[in-house]
């Protein structure tokens, strides 16, 4: 818990809102992003994808497996999750990538049934 007097580490005169969750120095409400500091946030390695369109974290990971896809899809898609907040998606656009996923599966769908009709023909 936060004392009611803190304040954040750099400005002396706002009112601390949180702790960093990596070096834990109090935040002003300017400077708290995604759970970070300032300098926490700037040592952070950039990530090669582009920065979450939820919080603007640049932590993103990509996913190397989901439900909808298995291992090929997320790849095809550059499907990425936010590592502050747990938003997924496409890593190179900063977009939402559920059109993209909707559009995958009827695509993988379509693909499979065509081959079950067709080793049906062959029969
Ligand atoms: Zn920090
Ligand atoms: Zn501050
Ligand atoms: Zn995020």
């Amino acid at each position: 818990m936060l004392n009611p007097g803190a304040t954040c580490a750099k400005h002396a005169l706002s009112n601390a809102i949180g702790t960093c969750s990596r070096c834990g120095s109090f935040m002003c409400i300017a400077c708290a992003q995604a759970g970070l500091c300032e300098a926490c946030r700037n040592r952070l390695p950039t990530s090669e994808f582009v920065a979450c369109p939820a919080c603007q974290s640049q932590t993103a990971k990509r996913l190397n497996f989901t439900w909808w896809g298995g291992a090929l899809g997320p790849r095809l898609l550059t499907h990425v999750k936010c590592g502050a907040c747990g938003v997924t998606y496409n890593g190179k656009t900063g977009r939402s990538n559920n059109g993209a996923i909707a559009a995958y599966i009827v695509i993988v769908n379509v693909v499979v049934i065509g081959l079950v009709i067709l080793l049906g023909l062959l029969d």
